[in-house]
């Protein structure tokens, strides 16, 4: 079952605490490659939700010494792993994985772009230092953007290298719906449940990560089972009909994701090299979805990255 695989503003500011490059990278050949034009090397891995960037960017890993850093602005904070559809752990491969699950919700409600360029740029900075190519990998492309973008028209912080991870629109959508009912069954309920009992019943909705699709949702649910006890059949209309309403905003998030990426590819004139994911998301079974993956995805992709390192 194709949907049962993993593919898949500045108010308040973050203590940024600067870094120190040691002397001597781990890799001095690699780090000299990386660095060729006198900038860091860094690969963005773009994409709507749902097209696997979390998986080629371990992939990617596996086959350069590289380090991600997370771009989905929801998955940076800890909590809601399920309804964020953060990579667990024993999927990482032991690639280290920065910005992921590191920030506290609650006192860091108004993290914005400012705040993700300054924590992104240090850990840029400190995989760089270590000879280690930084993956940017994650759905925000207002983080991205704020990331990589200097602040004059057209200059860029970081030589960059864009893979976008896209898929045909229909297909994307029926991939992310029903990944939806592989969420709840994974647990779905029970992680946004948590987050209305650590915020005492009431959660912001236009904040941090009460923003999580997902979460405003299952608002109804939550309620309903504080105020009365629920029957089954009460409690079995309330999930479907907060899933429905779940799928139908992540098929909105995907369109919304596409559009950015279009436009920050007109507007800021990136290269953006564009991997067509559909047939994988499209496999009648596992082992042909994993092959797709392969051809499709994952060897272009380490072509492109081959070029731009040795370039
Ligand atoms: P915007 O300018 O709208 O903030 P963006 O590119 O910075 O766009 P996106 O990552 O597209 O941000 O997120 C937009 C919204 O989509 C979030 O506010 C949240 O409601 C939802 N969202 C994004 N990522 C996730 C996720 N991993 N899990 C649940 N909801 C998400």
């Amino acid at each position: 079952q194709p949907a049962m695989m993993r593919l898949s503003g500045c108010r308040h500011r973050v203590q940024a605490t600067p870094l120190a490059r040691p002397p001597r990278p781990l890799r001095p050949h690699l780090a000299l490659a990386w660095r060729g034009s006198g900038k860091d090397k860094v690969v963005v891995v773009m994409g709507a939700t749902g097209t696997g960037k979390s998986r080629l960017s371990i992939d990617l890993a596996a086959r350069f010494p590289a380090e991600i850093i997370n771009a989905d602005k929801m998955q940076l904070y800890q909590g809601l792993d399920i309804v964020t559809n953060k990579v667990p752990v024993e999927e990482r491969r032991g690639v280290p994985h920065h910005l992921l699950g590191t920030l506290d919700p609650k006192s860091h409600q108004d993290f914005d772009c400012n705040d993700f360029r300054d924590l992104a740029s240090q850990a840029v900075l400190s995989i760089s230092s270590r000879g280690h190519l930084p993956i940017v990998a994650g759905g925000s492309n207002s983080y991205i953007d704020a990331l990589v973008s200097g602040p004059a028209p057209g200059q860029m912080r970081y030589e960059c290298c864009f893979l976008w991870v896209d898929a045909a629109l229909p297909v994307l959508h029926q991939f992310v719906s029903d990944r939806v009912e592989d969420m709840v069954e994974a647990g779905l309920v029970a992680d946004v449940r948590a987050l209305f009992d650590t915020s005492g019943g009431r959660v912001d909705f236009s904040r941090g990560l009460g923003k999580a699709i997902g979460v405003p949702e299952m608002d109804r649910l939550i309620k309903s089972e504080r105020q009365a006890s629920l029957s089954l059949h009460e409690r079995a209309a309330l999930i479907r009909e907060a899933m429905e309403e779940i799928k139908a905003n992540t098929c909105k998030l995907a369109c919304c994701q596409l559009q950015k990426i279009q436009r920050l590819r007109s507007l800021r004139g990136w290269e953006l090299h564009r991997l067509d994911a559909t047939a994988v998301l499209d496999a009648a079974d596992r082992p042909s979805a994993d092959e797709a993956w392969e051809r499709l995805v994952v060897q272009p992709s380490a072509r492109v990255v081959r070029r731009f390192l040795t370039a």
